[in-house]
């Protein structure tokens, strides 16, 4: 787990703002949605504005540049997590110029733009055909349909990693033809919330799998709140059956844990030399 995030791939999140719009089924039960409401801020859908950002706020990445600088590190800052970078809209147009600027500034951080709006990233991204090489792009891929309409769109961006967040997964992926030309690395897990949808077992071990052949990196970040198990003394509405036939039993995310067969899955891309 990074030191500022929860989230286990990244070291930092940033957000240049909060609010979304809602476009696929991994956006069903979009945490973020969920938390900004808890916290008072109705940000979400078309006609609600976007929650914008204190100048302290757009200051931090500054600082975590220069720490990396003087400690030789190179942390990665996952943007965003209460947003998408890509969301086409007015408002957010000198948002997102400063948040260019803002990567183009910090060049010992690992920028992660994850985005389920690839189709928008040549319009709106200020870099053309030469992205920095601190720059990586990720799609949202939760269902072989999306995997088909979305990847060949990744394909175009020329971002030094390129990858996938196939989380929540909600379906088998099979996604060869992408890996290691198009997709350097791959982040999966299972749904976490109170409308959690379980996910199968062995959609996980196939795309690792995948990976594996391609020598692709491989992440599993979670089980979310369903995971396998016995689930005999729970109610059924906590157990389901899943397409592979595995029993998968609702007992939180936390106890669900994250180990797949065994194992903690971290992968990260090779970066080679790129820098
Ligand atoms: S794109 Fe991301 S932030 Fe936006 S609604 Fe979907 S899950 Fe939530």
């Amino acid at each position: 787990m990074g030191a500022n995030s929860k989230i286990e791939w990244t070291t930092h999140t940033f957000n240049p703002w909060w609010g979304c719009t809602k476009v696929s089924e991994a956006c069903k039960h979009c945490y973020a949605e969920t938390w900004a409401k808890r916290v008072g801020q109705d940000v979400w859908g078309p006609k609600q504005q976007r929650r914008t950002m204190s100048e302290a706020h757009w200051r931090q990445p500054l600082k975590w540049n220069r720490e990396a600088a003087e400690q030789a590190t190179r942390p990665r800052v996952f943007c965003a997590s209460m947003a998408d970078v890509f969301e086409d809209r007015d408002e957010l147009i000198p948002h997102r110029e400063r948040l260019f600027d803002l990567i183009e500034a910090t060049p010992n951080l690992d920028w992660l733009l994850l985005t389920k709006r690839p189709q928008n990233v040549g319009r709106l991204a200020k870099w053309g055909d030469d992205w920095p090489k601190h720059v990586w792009l990720g799609t949202t891929v939760e269902l072989q349909s999306r995997a088909e309409e979305l990847l060949p769109l990744l394909a175009q961006v020329p971002a030094k990693v390129r990858f996938i967040s196939a989380e929540p997964l909600l379906g088998p992926l099979a996604i060869e033809p992408w890996l290691g030309s198009t997709i350097n690395w791959v982040i999966t897990g299972g749904e976490s919330g109170p409308k959690a949808r379980p996910a199968c077992p062995k959609w996980f071990t196939e795309l690792r799998e995948q990976c594996t052949r391609h020598g692709v990196a491989f992440h599993f970040k979670q089980w979310g709140d369903w995971a396998p198990g016995d689930g005999h003394d729970l109610p059924a509405r906590k157990r389901q059956v899943a397409d592979d036939g595995t029993m998968m039993v609702r007992i939180g995310k936390k106890a669900a844990g994250r180990l797949l067969g065994g194992i903690e899955h971290d992968g990260l891309p090779n970066l080679g030399n790129a820098y």
